[in-house]
């Protein structure tokens, strides 16, 4: 692989980083190198409009050796553009797009934003937080 020259990166300012994937989401690729292959994201990157998914779109990379660490190549999930990836839906396990829905929740009643699936019209369970 070439040396990608750093990019002029597009950041969205925070209060704008929101993405309908989320960490712990089963997601079907739609675009690229492994497209149609389904993972699980790992990382998010909200502010880049980016998902990284459990061992899809494996780069390959050489590294020198360093103090305590072997030279060779290791294999590393790059981000991939969160539109070329859909939210497997927790309830009918079909790739769904999402819509989103204000409900009181927890103790406080406050307003939380819940992820619907717009196939079967049920909540998408979440995995972990942050
Ligand atoms: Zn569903």
């Amino acid at each position: 692989m070439a040396t990608a020259k750093k990019k002029e990166r597009e950041r969205k300012p925070l209060h704008l980083a929101k993405l309908h994937v989320h960490k712990g989401d089963n997601v079907l690729v739609l675009a690229g190198k492994d497209k149609g292959k389904r993972g699980v994201v790992q990382r998010t990157m909200p502010r880049d409009n980016k998902v990284v998914v459990d061992g899809l779109n494996i780069a390959k990379k050489h590294v020198r050796a360093r103090a305590g660490v072997p030279a060779g190549i290791i294999e590393k999930p790059m981000p991939l553009h969160a539109s070329n990836v859909m939210v497997i839906c927790t309830e009918c396990g079909e790739p769904t797009r999402i819509a989103h829905d204000r409900v009181p929740m927890g103790a406080d009643q406050k307003l939380r934003v819940r992820r619907i699936c717009k196939r079967c019209g049920k909540a998408i369970e979440e995995h972990t937080r942050g």
